[in-house]
């Protein structure tokens, strides 16, 4: 006969597995919650002049996205390694390459207006790195941005001047975020 422990220990083993997600699935909705922002970001700032400035090249997924879904905007790209795909590199006057800290107060000459978004996509695995470096970042980013501008983050930033903003529909709590400059 079964113990009750066992067939609990099946019923927490079925039930762990049902809320489970894979990693291949949180990937998928991450991607998908940085499009949701990007986007519902390239509407709140329609009105908004000023360039765009995206913060991590990487493999110039999110860069190739912000052209195509802003196409008259000048994005200036941060990164400290180019290693972007061919299609995907930014023209050599909007590619800032250096350590990002460094870059961003040498822009506060540089840019030509006040910037209307930025995104800010650092991350490079180690949550707790990328979440001390994204603290160190914010208060260099804010200076170059226009009142009433959206910032796109992941991860979470808090900062005075900076007023979290909804989550476009579908993007869970917590996995995106967006914040308007106030
Ligand atoms: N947005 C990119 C995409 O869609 O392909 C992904 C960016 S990836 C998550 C983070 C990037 O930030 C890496 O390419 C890394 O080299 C860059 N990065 C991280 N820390 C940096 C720093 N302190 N200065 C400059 N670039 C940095």
């Amino acid at each position: 006969m079964r113990s009750w422990s066992s067939s609990a220990a099946r019923r927490d083993r079925r039930r762990r597995r049902r809320a489970a997600v894979s990693r291949l699935d949180s990937f998928i909705r991450r991607l998908m919650a940085q499009r949701a922002c990007l986007e519902r970001a390239a509407e709140l700032i329609r009105d908004l002049p000023g360039p765009v400035l995206e913060l991590g090249l990487g493999n110039g997924r999110t860069y190739d996205h912000l052209r195509e879904i802003l196409p008259e905007r000048q994005i200036y790209v941060f990164e400290r390694m180019a290693a972007a795909h061919p299609d995907s590199m930014p023209p050599a006057e909007f590619f800032i390459v250096g350590e990002v800290r460094e870059m961003l107060p040498a822009m506060w000459d540089r840019l030509p207006a006040p910037a209307a978004l930025a995104h800010m996509d650092l991350a490079t695995g180690d949550a707790m790195a990328s979440q001390r470096l994204a603290a160190e970042v914010a208060p260099l980013l804010l200076p170059l941005l226009r009142p009433n501008a959206i910032l796109v983050s992941e991860p979470a930033l808090e900062l005075p001047g900076l007023i979290a903003l909804p989550l476009p529909g579908g993007v869970r709590e917590g996995r995106y975020h967006m914040y308007r400059v106030g």
